[in-house]
C-alpha cells in the first residue's frame, strides 16, 4: 500500500513554510526533494568513513571505495546494465552527454558526418554538438515535433543517411511530458546502423529503464533529479563504444602508466573518471535508487498517473488556461498515459509566465517559469516560455487543488 502520509514524512523538506504558508513543491523536473535516508547515508559516510577512494591501503580508504563500487552496482542493477564497467560517474545528464559528444566524438565523427538530434531536446543535448561543430564539419539535423509536441516518426525516419553517426533524443520532454517511444526509435536507428543515445534525466525518477532491452547504445541521467544528491550522475554506454573512445578528462585513475614519453590508460570505467570521485554522493545516489526501487516503478506511475490525470482535469477548469504537450488534445484526460510523464507546461490567459511563477510562489507553490533551457521547442510552439509544474512521488491531490485556487487567485489579480 501506498500511504503518501508516510512517504512525505521521508522527506522532511515538505513540512517548511515559505511566506507562512505550507511549502507546496512542483518542480521537481528541475530537482527533487531528498529522503532523509540520503541525507542520512551522507552524513554518515562524512561523519564515519570519509577517506579518498581506491587509492589508500588503509581500512577507511578501503571501506570508503567498497561503498563507491557498491554504489557503481546499484546503478548497474537500477538500468539493468550488463556490466559496472559500462557504468561511469559523472557530475550530471550535462556532464554525460559532453563527454559522449566529445569523445565518440574524436573516435567516430569526420568531417560531413551527421547527428540527428530531435525539436525537443534541452539545450544540454544541443550545445555539446554545437561545440563539436566548431572543431569539425559536423551537420547537425532535426526531428521535427507535430503540433501536439509528440516526436514525427516518418520524418525522423527520412533523416537518415549513410553520414548519420548518431541520434541523440530524449525519453521524456521536460518541457512537455512527452513520452517518446525509446524502443522504436532505437530500433529505427539501429535499422541504419546507428547508435543511438538516450537523454533519461526526465525518465529515470518516473520509469523503470532496463538499458539492455532498449538496447540504447549510451544513456544519462542525474542523480539530483531522482532523489538523489547533486553533482553526481551517470553515463551507461555499451563496452563496445566505451573501449574505443578515449578519455575525455585527463588525471589521477584514469591512467594506467604513466611518462612524459607514454601514458597509457586504465579500463573501464575508470578510464572516464579522471580524479576524485564525488563518493559521497555515491553513496547518496545509491541509497535514492533503493529508496525508489524499494517503493517501486509500479506503484510510482500508478501515483502519478493518477495526479497528473486529476492536476489535467482540474487545470482545464480554468478559463483561458492552455496546455501545451499530447495531453493537449484531451486535457479532461490522458487519452493514452504512457505517451505523457508528470510534467504539465502551460500558460493562462495573457499573463505572462513569469508574473504567473512569482505570484504563485507568493502563495507558496514553487514551480518552474521560462523556456525551460529548450529555447529551439518554445520557437516551435511559438511562445517565449510557460509556467511548468512537474510531480514527483510525494506530491498529493490537495497540493493540486492548491495549485489551482492559486492560479485562480491570481487570475483575480489581473
Ligand atoms: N536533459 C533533460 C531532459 C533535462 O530535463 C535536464 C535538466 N533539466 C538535463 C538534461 C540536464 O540535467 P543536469 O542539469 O542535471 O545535467
Amino acid at each position: 500500500m501506498f500511504d503518501i502520509q508516510k512517504i512525505r514524512e521521508d522527506f522532511p523538506i515538505l513540512g517548511r513554510e515559505v511566506y507562512g504558508r505550507p511549502l507546496v513543491y512542483l518542480d521537481n523536473g528541475a530537482t527533487t526533494q531528498k529522503p532523509r535516508c540520503v541525507i542520512d547515508a551522507m552524513t554518515d559516510e562524512y561523519l564515519n568513513v570519509n577517506a579518498n577512494v581506491h587509492r589508500g591501503v588503509h581500512y577507511l580508504s578501503q571501506q570508503a571505495t567498497e561503498l563507491h563500487e557498491q554504489a557503481r552496482e546499484t546503478v548497474r542493477r537500477f538500468i539493468n546494465a550488463r556490466s559496472t564497467a559500462e557504468i561511469v560517474f559523472t557530475r550530471g545528464t550535462t556532464e554525460s552527454i559532453n563527454l559522449v559528444a566529445s569523445s565518440f566524438g574524436q573516435a567516430f565523427l569526420h568531417d560531413g558526418d551527421e547527428v540527428i538530434l530531435t525539436e525537443m531536446e534541452h539545450h544540454s543535448n544541443i550545445v555539446p554538438w554545437q561545440l563539436l561543430q566548431a572543431r569539425m564539419d559536423l551537420r547537425i539535423k532535426v526531428c521535427p515535433i507535430s503540433d501536439d509536441g509528440r516526436l514525427d516518426l516518418s520524418a525522423l525516419e527520412q533523416l537518415f543517411t549513410p553520414r548519420t553517426r548518431l541520434l541523440a533524443c530524449t525519453a521524456v520532454s521536460n518541457v512537455l511530458g512527452t513520452v517518446n517511444p525509446a524502443s522504436d526509435i532505437i530500433a529505427m536507428a539501429h535499422a541504419h546502423d546507428v547508435p543511438v543515445l538516450i537523454d533519461a534525466a526526465q525518465a529515470a525518477p518516473h520509469m523503470p529503464i532496463d538499458v539492455q532491452a532498449l538496447d540504447c547504445d549510451f544513456l544519462a541521467f542525474s542523480g539530483h533529479k531522482v532523489y538523489g544528491p547533486t553533482g553526481i550522475g551517470v553515463l551507461y554506454g555499451k563496452e563496445k563504444w566505451l573501449d574505443r573512445m578515449p578519455p575525455y578528462m585527463g588525471g589521477g585513475e584514469m591512467i594506467g602508466k604513466v611518462s612524459f614519453e607514454r601514458t597509457t590508460f586504465n579500463v573501464l570505467p575508470y578510464k572516464f573518471e579522471a580524479g576524485t570521485p564525488d563518493y559521497i554522493a555515491t553513496t547518496g545516489l545509491a541509497k535514492a535508487l533503493d529508496y525508489v526501487s524499494s517503493i517501486g516503478f509500479d506503484t510510482i506511475m500508478e501515483h502519478e498517473r493518477t495526479l497528473t490525470n486529476y492536476a489535467l482535469r482540474r487545470l482545464a477548469e480554468i478559463p483561458g488556461m492552455r496546455i501545451f504537450g499530447p495531453q493537449a488534445s484531451s486535457p479532461q484526460q490522458l487519452t493514452d498515459p504512457d505517451d505523457h510523464d508528470a510534467v504539465i507546461s502551460f500558460l493562462v490567459g495573457d499573463i505572462h509566465h513569469l508574473d504567473l511563477g512569482t505570484l504563485l510562489d507568493r502563495l507558496g507553490i514553487a514551480v518552474r517559469t521560462g523556456h525551460h533551457c529548450a529555447e529551439p521547442l518554445m520557437h516551435r510552439l511559438g511562445i517565449e516560455g510557460t509556467v511548468r509544474a512537474s510531480f514527483a512521488l510525494y506530491n498529493t491531490c490537495e497540493e493540486v487543488d492548491a495549485l489551482v485556487a492559486a492560479i485562480l487567485r491570481v487570475m483575480k489579480m489581473f
